[in-house]
C-alpha cells in the first residue's frame, strides 16, 4: 500500500537497517526501542491486522515466529517477548502486521 509506512521500508523508499530477509518477511530494529533489544518482524504482504488474516496467511504469521526465534538464538538471546497488538484499541499504531520481539539481553 502506498501510505503505508511498513510497505515503504519493504520497498526501500524508506532506507532501513534491515537485520534479515527472505521472500517472506523482514526484519529491523524498532525505532523507539522499548528494551536493549527491540525488534521488528514484519510481513512482506500488507495486512493490516492479525484480525485481517485470510485462509493461509497462518503460514505467513507462523514464518514470522520462526524467523524470531532465529535471530534470537543468533543474538544469543535466552529469553524474549513475542507480541502482537491488535487493533487502536490494542495499542497497535501502524497498520500493517508485525511481531514485537523485545528482550532485556542483546
Ligand atoms: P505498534 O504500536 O503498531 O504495534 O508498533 C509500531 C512500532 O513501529 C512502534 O514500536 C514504533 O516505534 C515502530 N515504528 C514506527 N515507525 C517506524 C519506522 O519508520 N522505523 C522503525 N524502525 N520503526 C518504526
Ligand atoms: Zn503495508
Amino acid at each position: 500500500m502506498s501510505d503505508c509506512i511498513f510497505c515503504k521500508i519493504i520497498s526501500k523508499d524508506i532506507p532501513t537497517d534491515l537485520l534479515y530477509e527472505d521472500d517472506v518477511c523482514v526484519i529491523f530494529p524498532d525505532i523507539k526501542p522499548i528494551a536493549k533489544t527491540h525488534l521488528l518482524i514484519i510481513s512482506k504482504k500488507h495486512i493490516p491486522t492479525i484480525a485481517d488474516m485470510e485462509d493461509g496467511d497462518e503460514k505467513i504469521v507462523g514464518h514470522m515466529v520462526k524467523q524470531a526465534k532465529e535471530i534470537a538464538k543468533e543474538k544469543g538471546l535466552t529469553g524474549y517477548k513475542l507480541q502482537f497488538n491488535v487493533g487502536k484499541d490494542g495499542g497497535q499504531e501502524v497498520f500493517h502486521i508485525h511481531l514485537h520481539l523485545i528482550s532485556n539481553q542483546g
